[in-house]
């Protein structure tokens, strides 16, 4: 969940109202000061009434007892049913109301104006705006900030400049609402200039300037301002913890989260939520767990949002009974929450309880989401499931009149490759209503690979080079095909195309956490504390694989080298490095879990399986596609991931 939602830009709100001075006392109307004096005190009673309604029906029922008396043109009574039915959601009563009112004041037009604005009716807060300008009546502070609320950039420019011409630029509430309009709308240097110039930066100002910083993805500008905040509440803390938290930052995320709670700031719902986000990202269960019983202690509500950042952190962090446990808990359960249990399962390799679970989704009537099928179909995909594959592919279109988008091909591509379905997975590729993206060529050209098919991954090579469609995912994974197959003057082929097109590889990141922090390697780092014991753990691990036997799997190797060399650049890859870390910073017998970025490497694979039987310690590793559980030397996966 982002949590911009939080973020209010000052605006007529209703205690914005409440402070102003009574409609009737606007200074542009005559009739409604005179019509004051008219009505005697009762009105007090039918205004607080007025207020007090919950309901619609309420509403009209009080309506309908001042039409009897005569009293619905009464100025505040009047204004304040406008409002009233606006915030109930019955725009259309308001309007007519409005409609009938006799030299509408500054007030109730922008009672009216705000009431579009909330509804995203920015055309009709417009018209209503002009209209006022036409009756000349001059438009107030209150008038601006509500127009401008949600304003997009285009006539946020033009009322920007109505409000310099009546003087509230600089007002706190209006300028904080401009800082808004050109945030949102991406003009982040106008939204800059106007803060820098503030005369009085409010927290709202401050808070909505780190939210234009951290949404643009400048999670460091964001971090600037926040750090030269001297009083910061939840909504910034929020802000900045989401921020990093959805820019791939996550232990930043959870650095931020200890020093909010050092700070005494009590977390809400949006804060747990985008910090289970983060360990979810990290799969730093420990951490997790810590969040978990932190909203258990102190008493906060286990809502659907929550529960769904639960169930999806656990089956992250590898803890898949422990985010079913939740599930079961949650009273009230939204199909995301399905979702996220789906695809737990799936992610996991339990393609079937992951199919089981879709079922009883649809029995207890809930209708399944384009989502729910890419979690289905990686279920199917996982375990060799063809045919139900195919049949989930059909029904989504045929009986839930869902578009297969580009991750329900990309998962049909995984199913039918793996399974060596080669030529059907290219069939379905080109036969896409949309073009086919970089991964889904990857994924088809992974499989060339598993089933050595050299000459179909020329051909898609080919085809991508033809279309200005080649990464450098693309050469190397035909680099990788030629690898399998002994083609080096294949695999040479490719290392100068790759270098002649400048194309770079993602480096290999895995994490790790141990004791509530986690640590993170990149393939061949020297960059740890506990460097040197690393590396000589890795030295032991080495003498332990030769003991048993191993050799390394060079054919995932991309380079013509020799054999000694190729060796070596295996030794390094990262998740290797957190394995050795965890190694020698746990206690014999804890289960390793380790978090890569990339898809683990055969020869890792490998060697995961053989550390695994070693040492008797559980080892589970999330790679980019799914879990590998590896225990006393095999793997979940079946070797087939
Ligand atoms: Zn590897
Ligand atoms: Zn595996």
């Amino acid at each position: 969940m982002s949590s911009t939602t939080l973020i209010t830009t000052p605006s007529i709100s209703t205690t914005n109202y409440a402070s102003l001075s009574p409609p009737s006392q606007s200074t542009t109307t005559t009739t409604t000061t005179t019509t004051k004096h008219r009505h005697p005190p009762p009105t007090d009673g039918l205004a607080f009434l007025i207020d007090k309604s919950k309901t619609t029906h309420q509403l009209l029922q009080i309506h309908a007892s001042l039409i009897r008396r005569g009293l619905d043109h009464h100025p505040i009574l009047n204004f304040k049913l406008q409002r009233s039915y606006s915030s109930l959601g019955r725009l259309d009563y308001s309007v007519a109301l409005f409609e009938r009112t006799h030299n509408p004041n500054v007030f109730f037009y922008t009672a009216t104006i705000h009431s579009h604005a909330m509804n995203n009716l920015h055309e009709q807060a417009f018209h209503y705006y002009v209209q006022m300008l036409t009756q000349g009546i001059e438009p107030n502070e209150f008038t601006f900030s509500a127009i401008l609320k949600s304003c997009p950039l285009k006539p946020g420019k033009t009322l920007h400049s109505q409000a310099l011409k009546f003087g509230f630029d600089s007002n706190t509430y209006v300028r904080t609402a401009l800082v808004d309009v050109y945030a949102r709308g991406g003009d982040v240097a106008c939204a800059q200039q106007l803060f820098d110039t503030m005369p009085e930066k409010s927290l709202v100002s401050l808070t909505a300037m780190i939210t234009c910083y951290a949404k643009h993805g400048d999670v460091g500008n964001a971090r600037l301002l926040f750090d030269e905040m001297l009083e910061r509440d939840v909504v910034c803390w929020n802000v900045i913890i989401d921020g990093y938290a959805q820019h791939g930052r996550p232990n930043e995320a959870l650095g931020l989260f200890r020093q909010m709670l050092s700070a005494k700031v009590k977390p809400n719902e949006v804060t747990l939520v985008s910090v289970l986000s983060a360990c979810g990202q990290l799969g730093a269960l420990e951490s997790g767990r810590w969040v978990h019983s932190y909203i258990d202690n102190n008493g906060v509500q286990l809502n659907v949002h929550l529960g769904t950042a639960l169930v999806d952190m656990y089956s992250k962090c590898g803890g898949l009974e422990e985010a079913r446990l939740v599930f079961d808990k949650m009273k009230y359960k939204d199909v995301i929450a399905w979702n996220s249990m789906i695809f737990g399962y799936a992610m996991h390799g339990f393609s079937q309880d992951a199919l089981q679970l879709f079922s009883s989704m649809c029995r207890m009537g809930l209708r399944p989401t384009d989502i729910t099928f890419i979690g289905v179909l990686s279920a199917c995909a996982n375990a060799g499931l063809i045919s139900e594959g195919w049949g989930f592919f059909h029904s989504m279109k045929d009986e839930y009149k869902i578009e297969p988008k580009i991750e329900h091909h990309g998962c049909m591509v995984n199913l039918l490759g793996r399974a060596g379905h080669l030529q059907e997975a290219y069939e379905l590729v080109k036969k896409m209503k949309i073009d086919p993206d970089p991964i889904l060529w990857g994924t088809l050209l992974g499989a060339c690979r598993l089933h050595g098919n050299v000459g179909l991954g020329e051909e898609i090579v080919e085809f991508l080079v033809g279309r200005n469609l080649a990464t450098s995912g693309t050469y190397i994974l035909l680099s990788n095909i030629y690898a399998a197959v002994g083609n080096w003057d294949g695999v040479a082929r490719m290392r100068t195309m790759m270098k002649d097109n400048g194309v770079w590889k993602e480096p290999g990141c895995s994490s790790i956490e141990v004791n509530n922090r986690v640590h993170e390697f990149l393939a061949g780092d020297s960059k740890h504390p506990k460097c040197k014991e690393i590396y000589m753990m890795l030295e032991e691990m080495n003498g332990w694989l030769k003991a048993h036997g191993y050799t390394p799997a060079t054919e995932t190797v991309l380079h013509d080298i020799r054999e000694s060399e190729k060796g070596r650049s295996l030794e390094v890859h990262s998740e290797k490095l957190a394995i050795a870390f965890g190694l020698i910073s746990t206690q014999p017998g804890t289960t390793i879990k380790i978090v890569k970025n990339l898809r683990v490497c055969s020869d890792c694979h490998a060697v995961t399986k053989l550390i695994s039987r070693i040492t008797g310690r559980k080892i589970v590793v999330r790679d980019r596609n799914r879990f590998h559980h590896f225990v006393n030397g095999s793997c979940s996966c079946g070797d087939y991931w």
